[in-house]
């Protein structure tokens, strides 16, 4: 934050204030004063005038009476008189002129050097000839047009005893009186000088009192808007300042507290939105994201940097079909299909709105799940029902073909009958077996099948399984057994693992060529027992091996249902051979012979009540 000018600091108008009021105040003081003084001393002046007028007429009065006692008096003397009178008297106008005027103008005195040649002429003065007429005195000012000094101005009648002498004419300047005023004021000004200053130097310090704490209030505010809630405002007095630190403190640890729970808050949402099993994105109003957790970032294959400020639109693929705004009120889910060469990726995505507390639309949240294997088991599912009817289908078909041949008089010839009903009755124990199978698989699914665990040599099981195939083989086959010398102990179901062996035995039967050679190879290792079963027959191309254990898969479908498979004898192997903790799997190339592989674990810590 900029720090404050001085001109606008609270400082510089606190010490702006205070001056201007004692500039004021002391303004109206002078000119009261000032106009006081020159109006006192103005008429105490006068008075002096007055007083020292009354004294020398009455000196003048008696100089002129003792003249005219005597008998000879010519007008010379009389003005000598009237001279001496006046150069005696203490009282003259140091800075003026005193004149004593007979009463037909005549000047018989004056103070005034410079002026002694004037004596005894008429005066020209209109004053003085005005006064003379009226006999009655008058006070005056004015302005010396040479030395521009004030001048009071006064005349009397010179009188006494009922007698008329003359008149007396004093001028005085004022001068010493204005430079004397004129000192005072300056002693006010002065004054008022010294009282600003002071008075600028105590709102300096005043306005610090206030400006101090204001100071350190910003300091913590700033502290507090870079989120550092440690610092207190100190404060000393108990004043309006003190109340507001007190205040901001307590708001401060409000604040404080707030922040807290916001943070403690965010903290756990991001954790809910990173350990989510489902997708989340955000998007700002116009569809722009700003946000996703991890799990869409795994299943977007998109790091959140990437997808920053791109529309949800594109990131998602589905700008063929929708506009950001569709999606603000589009209530179902979409599926997006993120599959690619090596791995199928379906994704389920729905959108809800985000409101802000105004009930205004800020933006869309996108919830994304992972569909995929629920996809995929869906369409297992149909494809299995679409098996299971087809496989049923067959059958049927043929039986009820054989029947209606049979109905329309087929059943007259015995040998064509009894041919008829041997296929119908092949039909039949197919259905059974179909039926069987399925039942096995469908009870393995629910985990229902209970196994029967018995501990034998497996070497034993697979010796007496093959002499049966042995006996009752129809085509020239060889077997080859490369079996242990010694009993390998497993804890198997004999049944279930028989059942196993018998579908891959027969398997490598039905698809082996005439003179072929079946191989049944043992390998051990400390934990498990490796059996393969190997043919020279047909063989299964590359790309099919891993789909063989698949439910229904056969590689050729008519051929191998023309020998009897219904393709869910690997299903049901493999599935009893992961219950026995095994794996299975087939090895081949077309027509390169097929090798099926499975491993059981062998017996821990030996073979119980061995005897
Ligand atoms: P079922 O065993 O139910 O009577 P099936 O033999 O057709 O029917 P599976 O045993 O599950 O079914 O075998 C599935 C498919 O795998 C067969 O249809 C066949 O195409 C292929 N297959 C299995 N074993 C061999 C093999 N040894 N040689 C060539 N193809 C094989
Ligand atoms: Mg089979």
């Amino acid at each position: 934050m900029k720090k404050v000018g001085f001109f606008k600091s609270i400082q510089f108008k606190f010490v702006l204030i205070y001056t201007l009021l004692i500039l004021l105040a002391m303004q109206l003081i002078g000119v009261y004063f000032a106009s006081t003084m020159k109006e006192q001393s103005r008429s105490s002046f006068e008075e002096s005038l007055k007083q020292q007028a009354t004294q020398l007429v009455y000196i003048v009065a008696e100089a002129i009476k003792e003249t005219e006692q005597s008998d000879k008096t010519t007008m010379q003397q009389k003005m000598r008189a009237v001279q001496d009178a006046l150069d005696d008297t203490s009282i003259r106008s140091r800075s003026g002129e005193i004149q004593v005027v007979s009463e037909k103008g005549k000047i018989l005195a004056t103070s005034d050097i410079s002026n002694k040649e004037m004596v005894g002429k008429s005066t020209s003065n209109q004053i003085i000839n005005k006064d003379r007429l009226t006999m009655e005195g008058s006070v005056h000012s004015r302005r010396d047009a040479d030395s521009g000094e004030r001048l009071l101005i006064l005349t009397k009648p010179i009188k006494s005893e009922g007698e008329t002498y003359g008149l007396l004419y004093i001028e005085k300047s004022m001068e010493s009186m204005y430079s004397e005023l004129s000192r005072t004021n300056g002693i006010l000004a002065t004054a008022t000088g010294i009282a600003l200053v002071i008075t600028a130097v105590l709102g300096v310090v005043l306005a610090r009192t206030i400006t101090r704490p204001l100071g350190n209030l910003r300091q913590q505010t700033l502290a507090v808007s870079r989120g550092d809630f440690t610092r207190k405002v100190q404060f000393n007095d108990d004043d309006e300042i003190g109340q507001l630190a007190i205040a901001f403190n307590a708001m401060t640890d409000k604040l404080h507290e707030a922040n807290a729970k916001t943070e403690a808050e965010r903290r756990r949402l991001r954790s809910v939105l990173t350990y989510m099993t489902d997708g989340v994105i955000a998007t700002t109003r116009d569809g722009t994201i700003d946000l996703m957790n991890n799990r869409s970032e795994e299943l977007l294959r998109l790091k959140h940097q990437q997808a920053k400020n791109h529309s949800i639109i594109d990131v998602l693929d589905i700008e063929d079909q929708f506009e950001v705004d569709d999606l603000y009120d589009y209530d179902d889910f979409i599926i997006l299909d993120f599959s690619t060469k090596y791995e199928n990726q379906l994704i389920r995505a729905n959108f809800s709105v985000l409101k802000n507390e105004y009930g205004a639309i800020t933006g869309l949240i996108a919830v994304l799940h992972d569909v995929t294997e629920q996809q995929q088991l869906e369409m297992e599912r149909r494809e299995f029902v679409a098996n299971v009817s087809h496989e049923l289908r067959t059958p049927l078909t043929t039986m009820k073909s054989y029947l209606e041949a049979l109905d329309e008089g087929a059943i007259e010839n015995k040998e064509l009958a009894g041919k008829f009903l041997g296929v119908t009755q092949n039909e039949v124990d197919r259905m059974t077996r179909l039926v069987k199978d399925l039942l096995q698989l469908s009870k393995m699914d629910a985990s229902n099948t209970e196994f029967h665990k018995v501990q034998i040599d497996i070497v034993v099981l697979i010796d007496h399984i093959v002499d049966r195939f042995e006996m009752s083989k129809t085509q020239h086959i060889d077997f080859e057994r490369n079996l242990w010398d010694e009993p390998v102990y497993v804890d198997i179901d004999k049944d279930k693992i028989t059942q196993v062996i018998d579908n891959i035995v027969s398997n490598a039967m039905k698809y082996s060529p005439d003179g072929g050679t079946i191989t049944i190879d043992m390998e051990k290792d400390s934990h498990e027992v490796t059996l393969s079963i190997s043919d020279e027959g047909v063989g299964i191309p590359e790309e099919n091996v891993d789909k063989v254990f698949d439910r229904f898969y056969r590689v050729d479908k008519a051929r191998s249902r023309k020998l009897g498979g219904t393709g869910l004898g690997l299903a049901i192997a493999k599935e009893i051979i992961a219950a026995h903790d095994g794996d299975i799997w087939a090895e081949s190339q077309w027509g390169q012979g097929t090798t099926i592989r499975f491993t059981l674990p062998l017996l821990k810590g030996g073979l119980e009540n061995e005897t």
